[in-house]
C-alpha cells in the first residue's frame, strides 16, 4: 500500500524572524512513516520542521507553513491507499506576516489572527484511499474524537490525551484510543511511539484490506 503520512508542527510567519508553532516533535509521525516502511508499504511523509532524520526509504517533502503542507498534501494524493494525518497543523495564523521584523514598542502588540485552511476537512468524502485523523486532547477525548471523525470524514480517529506529561506530544511514550466510523473503539495501551505505530499500521491496513473486500 501506499501512505501519504502527514508529521510535525506547522510554522506560520509573523515577521521575516518569528512565528506562531506548537510543541509537536513529530515523533509520532516518523514512528508511523518507519512502521509503515517495515511493513513494507511505500511511505510519502509531509513534515513540517522537525529535528528527526528523515526514514531513508520515505519520500519525505519538507514543509513550513500550512499552506504548504496543505499543497503537498494535495499534489501527492494520486496513487495513495492510506493518508494519515498526524501533523499538528497550526489552527490560526497571523492575518498578514509583516516584510520586516516588528520593532519593540513601549505599547502592548496586538496580532491579528485568521483560521488556517483544515487540510483534512479539505479532503472530501469522494475518495478511493482511508483517511485517518488524529485528535491531541486535554479533555474529553471520546467526545472530541467522534466529532471530528463526523466533521472531518475521517474513517477513523486515533485519540491521545496530551494533558499528561508521560505521554503525548514530545514524549516517546503514548497511549491510544481509535474510534472507527461504526462505532467501534480499539485501545492500544500505553508504550513506546514505535509500538503504538507497528499496532496502528496493522490495523489500519486491516481495516483497509477489509473496506476493499467489502466493495468487490
Ligand atoms: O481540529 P484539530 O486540529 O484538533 O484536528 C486534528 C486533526 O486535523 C489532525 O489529524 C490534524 O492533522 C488535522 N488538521 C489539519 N489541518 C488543520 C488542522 C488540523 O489537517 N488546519
Amino acid at each position: 500500500m501506499r501512505f501519504l503520512i502527514t508529521a510535525g508542527p506547522t510554522r506560520e510567519p509573523i515577521d521575516p524572524v518569528r512565528y506562531l508553532s506548537n510543541r509537536s516533535s513529530g515523533k509520532m509521525g516518523y514512528a508511523i512513516a518507519e512502521a509503515a516502511l517495515a511493513a513494507n508499504h511505500e511511505v510519502v511523509l509531509v513534515s513540517g520542521p522537525v529535528s528527526l532524520p528523515a526514514p531513508e526509504a520515505a519520500r519525505r517533502i519538507a514543509v513550513v507553513t500550512s499552506d504548504q503542507m496543505h499543497d503537498a498534501v494535495h499534489q501527492n494524493l494520486t496513487g495513495c491507499d492510506v493518508i494519515v494525518m498526524c501533523a499538528a497543523v497550526a489552527d490560526y495564523k497571523p492575518a498578514k506576516a509583516s516584510p520586516q521584523k516588528i520593532k519593540k514598542g513601549a505599547a502592548g502588540l496586538i496580532l491579528e489572527l485568521v483560521p488556517t485552511r483544515d487540510i483534512l476537512s479539505s479532503i472530501g468524502p469522494d475518495r478511493s484511499f482511508l483517511v485517518v485523523g488524529f485528535a491531541a486532547e486535554t479533555n474529553d477525548l471520546e467526545e472530541n474524537a467522534r466529532k471530528k471523525l463526523r466533521d472531518k470524514n475521517c474513517d477513523m480517529v486515533v485519540g491521545n490525551d496530551v494533558s499528561r506529561s508521560d505521554s503525548g506530544m514530545e514524549s516517546d511514550e503514548n497511549e491510544v484510543t481509535i474510534f472507527f466510523r461504526n462505532g467501534e473503539i480499539a485501545k492500544i495501551s500505553r508504550s513506546s511511539k514505535k509500538n503504538i505505530a507497528r499496532e496502528l499500521i496493522k490495523i489500519i491496513a486491516n481495516t483497509r484490506e477489509k473496506r476493499l473486500t467489502k466493495k468487490t
